[in-house]
């Protein structure tokens, strides 16, 4: 093959064993991804191969320190100029990785780092899959969550080598595996660390050991008449977990292995062909619109240089104790103070089942335990970079816990409260540097929860925001900047949502009729079921909090005499519900013969509501970003995009006229269009 041949994204090297390196080093980017360019590269790559006499072998790599391949460039889906087009697209792809598939070279994919989406097409079109075994290195198809599916002959390539429940299992979740769960399930040869990657590579491409095939009991999966009978009972545990009608992807997936299965051209050419129509459906728009989103969260204060190492947190309670297992889990030394021992030992049992479920290897959950240190004495305060305070929701406790860290904590340390609805220029009142106080709003569960608000007082300094937003990305969770005002976003916008549903229930609407609105609607769960499991004692206390600013907001009486009956909800074995383990108990079913969407319109416009006057008021800074804290933070159904896209797809001045019937139904006051249209503060 001619040397002399390059590229601009990848990179020829042939060594001394002849064997030729095949560097995938997407220009400008740090991540490689599949576009159309990289793809005809590509393309001339596998032509000069099939000719080529001169090597023995070949390893494709890549030569990013982040990665194997991301998979397709999801900035280029929205560009397709029609569905015709996208299928063409689609299918010249899959006829590269069919030449490739097809070549007598052995080629070898050498995966280190991540490996998705088309990443992992063009790994599955190797001979071999070499791993690496470190827990960076991720495999999956998880193209259904951006509302299509997998297009380069994933769902026929996948299904072929290791049968078709465990590749249906992948395709229809979209879940990512590691690479020793690759190897087990059959879809890489071998998972290596980091140190023999190259050398077990280059073994592959010179032995040509034989190469891995389906088990007698994967192939037989495939044949027509298990097709039939595995297909209706997959389709029925799909159903379970994704409505049909918002995602259609991973239905097109099952049915397409169920009609025509793993042979033959049939089956690519279905799978290019709805994939195609789904880059246009409404769903991938909107889902690619959350990836966006989700990126803009993560590049917020990239460039920052603080570079916090040691965390202390005050309060070992609910929120304090799961932050401070959270930080450890992510590898910053964390102090953990609080008033006496005994309200510490909790915290550390937690910390421990957290590092048990999470860090799979023994000596890692040993190590992150060496990590939490307890600390009465609060011994962490003038060695920490971070403070969070997490103690009782109480102004002058908070105050005169600041007073004295402000006194003892290093200068550069960051000052953060958890409060969840103290005012920040409250508290930093009695502050000789009001400026240093910021807030680090978490979410319950910590280790679930991906948002985390970062709130701007009227004093606080814009570095100490940009050095809070970046601690919140070494973290692992998406930083969302917010307005210190009464609920912040998340409360703000999902009060009001939870208190309609509540007087739905006092005018005698059953509780599984708006649960059911509400999931149809597409959120995760029905505002009656959330409210029992956030505890209906916090609602109450963040309700009551609210009605301070927001004085015509109505607590429903049934809230009030349930948590005066100690009736918490999920925690107390009974709410709204009743829960047996932590478990529902299924109550008998009360009719109700109207529609649901009435029910998830009125509690749906309830939410917009809120939402355009946090914008109004300026709580976030723009739409996108209300949209990524309301998914992000309470599974606003994300294929609506978030309440802001949802309403301006949806006409804003009729979904206004809707809202001010049922106010003034109900003889209460409405705002004015002009304040629902302006959108951006
Ligand atoms: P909690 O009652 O479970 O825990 C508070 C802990 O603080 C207790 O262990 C207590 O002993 C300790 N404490 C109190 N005063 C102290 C002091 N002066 N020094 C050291 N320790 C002290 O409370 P929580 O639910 O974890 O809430 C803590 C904070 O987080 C509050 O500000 C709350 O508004 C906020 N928050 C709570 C939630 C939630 O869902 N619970 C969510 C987000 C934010």
């Amino acid at each position: 093959m001619s040397t002399m041949e390059t590229y601009k994204h990848w990179r020829l090297d042939s060594d001394a064993d002849q064997v030729l390196w095949v560097y995938f080093d997407k220009q400008g980017e740090s991540v490689n991804t599949i576009d159309h360019e990289v793809m005809e590269e590509f393309s001339g790559i596998i032509d000069n191969l099939s000719q080529d006499k001169h090597h023995k072998g070949v390893i494709i790599a890549s030569a990013k320190k982040n990665g194997f391949i991301a998979g397709a460039d999801i900035s280029q889906f929205n560009k397709f100029k029609d569905i015709e087009s996208a299928v063409t697209l689609l299918r010249h792809g899959q006829d590269i990785f069919n030449k490739l598939e097809a070549l007598k070279i052995p080629v070898v994919a050498m995966i280190d780092g991540f490996c998705v989406g088309g990443g992992l097409e063009l790994a599955l079109a190797c001979r071999y899959r070499v791993v690496e075994s470190g827990p960076k290195t991720r495999l999956g198809l998880p193209e259904v969550k951006l509302g299509i599916h997998p297009g380069w002959g994933g769902t026929v390539r996948l299904p072929r080598l290791i049968g078709g429940p465990q590749a249906m299992n992948m395709i229809l979740s979209g879940h990512t595996v590691s690479g020793k769960a690759a190897v087990k399930m059959g879809f890489a040869d071998v998972a290596v660390p980091k140190r023999h990657l190259v050398r077990a590579a280059k073994y592959y491409a010179l032995e040509k050991p034989k190469t891995r095939q389906a088990t007698f009991l994967q192939n037989l999966t495939n044949t027509k008449l298990a097709r039939k009978l595995l297909a209706p009972y997959m389709r029925k545990q799909l159903r379970a977990k994704a409505n049909p009608m918002y995602y259609p992807g991973p239905y097109h997936v099952l049915d397409n292995w169920e009609y025509v299965g793993v042979k033959g051209n049939e089956a690519y050419a279905r799978e290019a062909r709805d994939c195609g129509k789904l880059f246009f459906s409404e769903t991938s728009h909107n889902l690619v619109r959350v990836f966006f989103l989700q990126e803009r969260l993560k590049g917020l204060a990239k460039d920052s240089h603080f570079n916090p190492k040691h965390v202390h947190v005050i309060g070992a309670g609910t929120m304090g104790g799961d932050i401070a297992a959270w930080c450890a889990y992510q590898g910053f030394t964390v102090t953990l103070q609080d008033r006496e021992p005994k309200f510490i030992a909790p915290a550390i049992k937690r910390a421990y089942q957290l590092f048990k479920e999470k860090c799979k290897e023994d000596y890692l959950v040993q190590r992150a335990m060496d990590r939490l240190l307890p600390d009465v004495e609060g011994y962490g305060i003038a060695k920490a970079d971070v403070i969070i305070e997490a103690i009782f929701e109480d102004l002058p406790t908070k105050q005169a816990l600041f007073k004295k860290l402000e006194s003892e904590a290093k200068s550069t340390a960051i000052l953060a409260t958890n409060t969840s609805s103290i005012p920040l220029d409250e508290i930093n009142t009695v502050l000789q540097t009001p400026e240093r106080l910021v807030g680090i709003h978490f979410f319950n569960p910590v280790a679930k929860m991906m948002l985390v608000e970062v709130v701007k007082g009227d004093r606080t300094d814009p570095l100490v925001i940009e050095k809070s937003l970046s601690f919140v990305r070494k973290l692992d969770r998406l930083p969302l900047p917010v307005k210190s005002s009464p609920g912040f976003l998340v409360n703000r916008i999902l009060m009001p949502y939870l208190l309609e549903g509540m007087l739905l229930l006092d005018n005698g609407v059953p509780a599984e009729a708006i649960d059911k609105a509400m999931v149809d609607f597409g959120m995760p769960m029905g505002p009656v079921t959330l409210a029992d499991t956030v505890g209906l004692d916090v609602c109450l206390s963040v309700a009551k909090h609210l009605q301070q600013y927001f004085p015509d907001s109505v607590i429903p009486p049934r809230l009030i005499s349930l948590v005066e009956k100690g009736n918490l909800g999920r925690k107390s074995g009974e709410g709204f519900y009743r829960y047996k383990n932590g478990k529902k108990v299924d109550a008998k079913s009360t009719a109700y013969d109207k529609p649901l969407q009435e029910i998830s319109d009125r509690l749906v416009l309830c939410m917009l509501n809120e939402a355009f006057a946090c914008l109004r008021e300026g709580v976030v800074a723009d739409g996108d970003l209300l949209d990524a804290g309301m998914i992000f933070g309470t599974g606003f159904a994300p294929f609506r995009g978030g309440p802001i896209h949802y309403a301006k797809t949806n006409g804003i001045s009729e979904l206004y006229e809707q809202f001010v019937k049922l106010q003034t139904a109900r003889g209460a006051k409405v705002s004015s269009l002009h304040e629902w249209e302006m959108t951006e503060a």
